[in-house]
């Protein structure tokens, strides 16, 4: 299959370098390898997502020199698509309905998680079943029956990024552990999250590789998992550094001092981008 990668930006705050260095990355392998180069606006999250941000990454991306293939995806517009493979989930006796906010999970939580961006869920309502769910339950999946369900055959997947190069197969403890019962479905609308969407999306769009940055290596087992369950093939991943800050933090939206069109703005070009993240 000819290679196809994708950028996938959340548009709830500006580009920094590090996603600049992201797209420029992908984009480079795509053309490289004469493939496709896609763009999907992850946007389910209706609350925090803008308009504003999804216009002001098009122009970033635009003044990178970069050009993607066909329109933009935006999950916003596909909501309805992801409901079957909810369904499935739920007809597998995979998922739960949870009804805590985030401080219940925090306040419940042990140990602070380093180096992974999500709280681990205590499973403070693992033992519900799905006919007490609330219609402002958010649906979450059980790790521990999906592990299970593969009867000691776990997935494997690939991966070609320097740091983590080869096959890898889903480790229980690891993914018990780290990752923990991720929400597949929001709280309070049929709103498939983040995990669910962009595993999907991956298939639907056709992408053979994954590119993006090495702090989700570490999700990309539940992906593997959710693929796998719903007869999905996968597509081979590509984790790459990160461009981290001064004192060697990860950069985040919220680091406005390092967006794209603050550079733009103090007439830097495309060109000095390249330089900074090193390409
Ligand atoms: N939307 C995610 C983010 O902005 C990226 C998801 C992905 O590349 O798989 O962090």
């Amino acid at each position: 299959m000819t290679f196809a990668t994708r950028f996938a930006p959340s548009p709830t705050g500006p580009l920094h370098l590090g996603h600049a260095f992201s797209a420029l990355l992908g984009h480079d392998m795509a053309r490289a390898a004469e493939g496709r180069f896609l763009l999907r606006m992850e946007d389910t999250d209706l609350q925090r997502s803008k308009a504003e941000w999804d216009a002001l990454i098009l122009e970033d991306l635009a003044w990178l020199g970069l050009s993607w293939d066909g329109p933009v995806w935006r999950q916003s517009e596909h909501l309805r698509d992801y409901e079957p493979a909810i369904a499935r989930l739920e007809e597998m006796d995979l998922l739960y309905p949870c009804s805590c906010s985030r401080s219940d999970i925090q306040a419940a939580q042990t140990a602070p998680q380093e180096g992974v961006r999500h709280d681990v869920y205590p499973g403070t309502c693992r033992h519900r079943d799905m006919a007490s769910r609330h219609p402002g339950d958010a649906l979450r999946l059980h790790l521990d029956r999906t592990l299970a369900w593969f009867d000691g055959a776990l997935p494997a997947f690939e991966e070609t990024g320097e740091r983590w190069a080869g096959t890898h197969r889903v480790e229980p403890d690891f993914a018990l552990a780290r990752i923990g019962d991720v929400v597949v479905s929001r709280k309070g609308e049929e709103i498939v999250a983040y995990f669910l969407a962009s595993a999907l999306d991956d298939v639907t769009q056709g992408i053979t590789d994954v590119v993006r940055g090495e702090d989700l290596f570490h999700f990309t087992p539940i992906q593997v998992l959710l693929l796998r369950l719903l007869d999905k093939p996968l597509p081979r991943y590509h984790h790459h550094r990160l461009i981290r800050d001064d004192e060697g933090k990860r950069l985040a939206k919220r680091d406005d001092a390092r967006a794209l069109s603050l550079y733009r703005e103090q007439g830097r070009t495309a060109q000095d981008i390249r330089a900074m993240v090193g390409l």
